[in-house]
């Protein structure tokens, strides 16, 4: 019986959602203050869940310490206290919209979680308490 289970993490970092394709004008209108070239931070949180049947022997899906080791390996350890835009590819060329950085930690992590009784479900990541993404890869 296929069963969820998430495990959270949080980081700290900087963006700027801006495009140089278009002018100061429309990304001002497009993004607002997250166009400043200064960057501002958010503290992103992002929730992991994977898939899976728990092992009859453990009566775990998988051991959350590993996906714990996995999650801060990929994702909170190069990103925490990063300006995206500088510091993280691919953000010097792809904009770190929510939605963006959400399709990173999922190309991030899905290689490293493909067990034969476990794999990645979904990632979702918070930027702020009320706005959050959703996503499950491009399917298969
Ligand atoms: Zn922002």
């Amino acid at each position: 019986m296929e069963m969820l289970i998430t495990r959270k993490a949080e980081f700290s970092a900087s963006h700027r959602c801006y495009n140089p394709q278009l002018s100061e004008a429309e990304n001002r209108a497009l993004y607002g203050e997250s166009a400043d070239s200064r960057g501002h931070g958010h503290n992103y949180v992002v929730e992991v869940t994977l898939v899976g049947v728990p092992d009859p022997v453990t009566g775990m899906i998988f051991d959350l310490k590993r996906l714990k080791d996995i999650i801060n390996r990929e994702v909170v350890d190069p990103m925490d206290h990063r300006y995206l835009n500088y510091e993280v590819k691919p953000f010097d060329t792809v904009i770190p919209t929510p939605e963006n950085i959400a399709r990173e930690v999922w190309k991030r992590l899905e290689p490293q979680l493909r067990f034969q009784n476990a794999k990645l479900h979904a990632v979702r990541l918070y930027e702020t308490e009320d706005l959050y993404v959703d996503y499950s890869g491009e399917g298969e």
